[in-house]
């Protein structure tokens, strides 16, 4: 997705942004995405949990057992590429055989038609918003409950801390998160790591005032915000 956004501006391709609603909606749609996996995971699986079949073709080699078995996996846009790289690898599978003319949910052993049309819808979204997936991936939206949620909450290492006094806000954090994650921005003291955020450090890394912003693991600091504008401007100062 990276990469994608790379290519966008080489083309000058404007990147869309996402109103505030916009954004909070699609935040919230992981959990939506997830729950709905979690139920399918259970209804599918429900003949090997308790040995009553409440979805017909959920019994071994039946049809949602043959394929859908994981429904994740069915739909992540990214299989595709993690076939690919398995298979030039060679680290774990080499069986995939891909059959273009297979049926439409499962083209070859390990990827299916719905695999390769996410990635593509992806991959055009990606293009346009940056971060399009991890705004609604259910994984990413799991390890950030995890990361929010008490007891788990309590083991979280890792904190990006926000010192008031430092902040002039100016805004760049926020225009510069992929995520378009507010709280960088507008909370304005303590840990800013919200359930959304992907760790990229974007934001500490354009701060332009020193220690506004601190990377922490167990907290200890390992990075923070430097005074890169006004080191810029003295440097320019003293060309002149
Ligand atoms: S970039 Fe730094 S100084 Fe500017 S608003 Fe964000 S935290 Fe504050
Ligand atoms: S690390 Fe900063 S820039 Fe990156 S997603 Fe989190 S808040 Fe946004």
């Amino acid at each position: 997705q990276d990469l994608l956004s790379y290519f966008r501006k080489r083309l000058k391709i404007k990147r869309v942004t996402l109103s505030n609603r916009t954004n909070k909606a699609l935040h919230q749609l992981n959990y939506v995405i997830l729950a709905t996996i979690l139920v399918l995971c259970t209804l599918f699986a429900s003949y090997t949990i308790t040995g009553t079949q409440l979805i017909p073709g959920t019994e071994e080699g039946g049809f949602i057992y043959r394929y859908f078995s994981e429904p994740f996996c069915t739909i992540c846009p990214m299989k595709p590429l993690c076939v690919i790289i398995e298979n030039q690898i060679g680290i774990f599978q080499t069986e995939w055989v891909f059959n273009p003319t297979g049926n439409f949910y499962q083209l070859g052993r390990f990827i299916t038609s719905i695999n390769v049309i996410s990635l593509i819808l992806v991959s055009v979204a990606a293009l346009f918003i940056s971060r399009a997936w991890c705004r609604i991936c259910p994984l990413g939206g799991l390890v950030g409950l995890f990361s929010k949620v008490p007891p788990f909450k309590w083991l979280t290492l890792v904190q990006i801390e926000k010192t008031k006094q430092r902040c002039t806000k100016c805004g760049i954090c926020r225009r510069v998160c992929p995520m378009e994650i507010k709280e960088v921005y507008e909370q304005d003291t303590g840990d800013i790591m919200t359930a959304q955020c992907i760790g990229c450090l974007h934001c500490i890394e354009m701060c332009p005032y020193k220690d506004a912003l601190k990377f922490k693991f167990a907290g200890k600091t390992l990075c923070h915000s430097q005074d890169w504008l006004i080191d810029d401007i003295k440097k320019e100062e003293d060309q002149w």
